[in-house]
């Protein structure tokens, strides 16, 4: 008989799989597998890599750039990055505060894994990206949850995240423009945060990974821009995968205070070594090459947001509120939870997105995963004909159910 093994870790068999990556292979197969299914599922920019960028990956190869490279990435693309920073985000940065990683998902789990402590709180503004928890865990620390709802915009205020702050509080996670409610915090909003930061001495990680995608000339702040002092706590995240349409390069990175920058160093070195040289190069040129791809890109995610926000808000039973960043709207469902859809109890969004997908053919993302249960996510980095086909959908999937 076979010996029983001794079970996998207590950290490893507490993670749940991606619910987003999840619903996106499913909508996925499907598609292979030649249904007509609409995926509005993954944040995932439906653009090719622009051209130039491409070719900058295909010089790496041609080149030979194809050999290790320092852990935290290549000098020429920290000085990117710290280019982009500033005229971006109005943010200074040098070379050796940043730590490129393979993807902003895995500067963000190094960032934990460096903070924290087994035991440690981290506070997290919900809805949020549904990683942040996973990732607060896999670094052994205690994820607190403080949630916005609909009423406030998504946003927490400066006085709920004062109140959720302990003794044990290490960080605090802040997404802004956000996924999955695309909103996006003013620079008073940000103010008050820093400041609570700051008289309770934690960490922020702000993931600005969507800071070049705001709307209708709002003016973007990064939390990390308004004082020295809460720059030194920040450990700022960025990347190209959303904004330059690069999510399977995988590339991303983070900028903090040189002592933080080093620990994640030397985090990246023990474990990928460094990011695929060949992407480095690629996001080289993305950084520093010309940016009107990516205007072009953030003006249609804009037509398609107002397309599809006034489409969702004309269907019975629907609604949402305009986000102003980011490729995401948040439809609230809650109208239907408690009642009968194709002879099935609709307990939640859950129930709801599962029926939307069976019968309706359509891929959302239920807001449970975010900590928002009664809302759905859709992403609207998909074309015109697609929202128009998937609000169709939706139309006819209330009107039959
Ligand atoms: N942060 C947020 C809020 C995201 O939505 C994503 C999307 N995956 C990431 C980070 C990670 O991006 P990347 O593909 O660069 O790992
Ligand atoms: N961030 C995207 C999303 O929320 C991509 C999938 C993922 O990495 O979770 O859909």
């Amino acid at each position: 008989m076979l010996q029983v093994l001794k079970p996998i870790s207590k950290i490893a068999s507490h993670v749940q799989a991606s619910t987003t990556l999840a619903i996106d292979s499913m909508f996925k197969d499907m598609k292979a597998n030649g249904i007509d299914v609409v995926g509005f599922g993954a944040g995932e920019p439906d653009f090719p890599t622009p051209e130039h960028i491409k070719q900058a990956g295909i010089m790496a190869i041609e080149t030979n750039k194809t050999k290790y490279t320092p852990a935290s990435g290549l000098l020429d693309l920290k000085k990117a990055a710290c280019y982009r920073l500033r005229e971006d985000n109005n943010l200074i940065y040098r070379p050796d505060q940043i730590v490129v990683a393979s993807g902003a998902k895995h500067a963000i789990f190094i960032a934990l894994m460096v903070l924290c402590d087994p035991g440690d709180e981290v506070v997290i503004a919900a809805p949020y990206w549904v990683s942040y928890s996973e990732m607060v865990q896999q670094a052994g620390a205690i994820p607190v949850i403080v949630a916005a709802g609909e009423e406030q915009h998504f946003k927490i205020t400066a006085e709920q995240l004062d109140q959720a702050i302990t003794p044990k509080t290490k960080a605090f996670m802040l997404n802004s423009p956000s996924n999955p409610t695309g909103m996006v915090y003013t620079k008073e909003e940000l103010e008050a945060i820093a400041a609570v930061c700051i008289k309770h001495n934690i960490y922020v990680i702000a993931d600005d990974i969507y800071s070049n995608l705001v709307y209708d000339d709002l003016e973007y702040h990064s939390i990390a821009s308004l004082n020295e002092e809460i720059k030194r706590r920040c450990i700022v995240i960025n990347g190209v995968s959303k904004s330059y349409a690069m999510t399977g390069w995988r590339i991303g990175y983070a900028a903090a205070a040189p002592e933080i920058a080093r620990a994640m160093s030397n985090y990246v070195s023990h474990s990928t070594s460094a990011p695929s040289t060949i992407s480095q190069y690629a996001a080289i040129e993305a950084l520093n090459g010309p940016q009107e791809d990516i205007e072009e890109m953030r003006k249609a995610f804009q037509a398609r947001r107002d397309h599809l926000v006034e489409r969702m808000n004309q269907i019975e039973g629907v609604s949402c509120i305009k986000p102003q960043g980011a490729f995401y709207v948040m439809m609230n469902m809650e109208s239907f939870i408690g009642k009968e859809m194709y002879g099935q109890l609709i307990v939640d969004d859950n129930d709801f997105a599962k029926l939307f997908l069976e019968k309706g053919l359509v891929a959302t993302v239920p807001c449970s995963a975010f900590a928002a249960p009664g809302f759905i996510r859709w992403s609207y980095a998909t074309s015109m004909q697609e929202i128009d086909k998937g609000i169709d959908r939706l139309e006819n999937f209330i009107k039959n159910a």
